[in-house]
């Protein structure tokens, strides 16, 4: 059985970011993706996404994004950007492969895909499977007798299906925004429900605000001092163009939460009532860890222990780019640098310990 020295699972933003930091080290290192071509879930994002940042924010290590045509660059550019990052480098990436499972054995871990009925050793493992194989969305009472159309926006394309319709749009964060934003010009009608009040950036700042809040947090902990800016800072909404035209139209009101949903209503527990024909859940992801299940560390809200990137009841494991528990917008194009360099240096170290 021929062993990896290290096997990065995914080949998204952050697991192209490691294998960049990896090769620097004499390491053999594998990519495995379950995607049949490079730009993670980049290509599944709806037509019209544009970056909330420009192109020099939104580059992830060695290779700066090309500029574009317009200040925030298309999910297009994105893709392109990121397949021929992998092409620039020349990774070692088999794909499509949907790793299901991780076990340890000795010398490392057998890594299985079960669907291809193929295995793979590696002595050293890193998770970067980012979050779209695994949307939330929450319990709301009488969601399963819900008569019309419900989709997660990881699977929203486009407004035109919604044409003519009553849509509820559920999510305050910028997904919900964006897909509102768009929706609201097809729609009959559309109702915007969040948990709670959406937070706005203003109008003259966007994504890169959000990086110097992360880059300052991650600064002031490192200083040991106190973090002036709230944790999850990259929940609040950038006002790009399509969010600003909407909230001129009047279509940013938001409703509170709902209390259930009927065959074809949504209803709030004040007892109003509004008909619906189709609800578009903007309600973010969990980690994709599916495979790390059987190891036994996978958390009730998807999370795992960690100390920064590294697994803390399995030596060999890492988790890069899910977020701020996994690293300061360790979620975001420009942000997962940080991490996916530390942990590059942490597995060399690892490796160099057993060699
Ligand atoms: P992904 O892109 O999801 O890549 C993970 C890879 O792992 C995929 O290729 C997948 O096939 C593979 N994989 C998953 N499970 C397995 C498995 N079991 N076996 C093998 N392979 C597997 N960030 C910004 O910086 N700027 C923005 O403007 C921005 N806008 C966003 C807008 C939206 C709507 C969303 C959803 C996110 C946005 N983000 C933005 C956040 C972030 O950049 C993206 O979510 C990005 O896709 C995360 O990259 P990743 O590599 O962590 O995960």
């Amino acid at each position: 059985m021929k062993f990896h020295d290290v096997i990065v699972v995914g080949a998204g933003q952050a697991g192209l970011s490691v294998a960049y930091f990896l090769r620097r080290t004499q390491r053999s290192v594998l990519l495995l993706d379950a995607e049949a071509q490079g730009g993670g879930a980049w290509q599944h994002t709806w037509e019209s996404l544009r970056l909330f940042s420009p192109a020099a924010w939104s580059s992830i290590a060695g290779w700066p994004m090309p500029r574009s045509d317009q200040e925030y660059p298309h999910r297009d550019e994105v893709i392109d950007y990121l397949r021929r990052y992998e092409e620039r480098y020349g990774f070692n990436i088999q794909r499509p492969v949907q790793v299901t499972d991780i076990v340890p054995v000795t010398g490392g871990f057998e890594l299985r895909a079960s669907a291809e009925g193929r295995r793979w050793y590696a002595r050293a493992v890193v998770f970067a499977t980012g979050t779209w194989r695994n949307p939330y969305i929450p319990t709301i009472p009488g969601r399963d007798v819900f008569s019309g159309q419900q989709l997660h926006s990881a699977f929203y394309q486009r407004p035109e299906p919604f044409a003519g319709q009553d849509v509820l749009i559920v999510g305050g964060a910028n997904s919900g925004a964006q897909i509102l934003a768009e929706v609201s010009q097809a729609a009959a009608s559309t109702t915007w429900v969040v948990l709670e009040p959406p937070r706005f950036l203003p109008d003259d700042v966007d994504g890169r605000v959000l990086f110097d809040r992360a880059t300052a947090r991650w600064r002031a902990i490192q200083a040991g001092r106190p973090p002036e800016s709230p944790a999850n800072g990259l929940g609040d909404i950038v006002m790009v163009p399509s969010v600003r035209a909407a909230r001129d139209r009047g279509v940013l009101h938001a409703r509170g939460p709902l209390a259930e949903l009927t065959a074809s209503t949504a209803v709030w527990p004040d007892g109003s009532a509004k008909s619906t024909d189709a609800i578009i859940w903007c309600t973010g992801f969990r980690p994709a860890l599916q495979p790390l299940v059987s190891l036994g560390i996978v958390q009730e809200a998807g999370k795992v222990q960690v100390q920064g990137t590294q697994v803390t009841d399995v030596p060999g494991l890492w988790l890069v780019g899910y977020g701020e528990w996994t690293g300061m917008a360790s979620a975001t194009l420009v942000g997962v640098m940080r991490t996916a360099r530390s942990t590059a240096q942490e597995v060399d170290a690892y490796l160099g310990a057993f060699s």
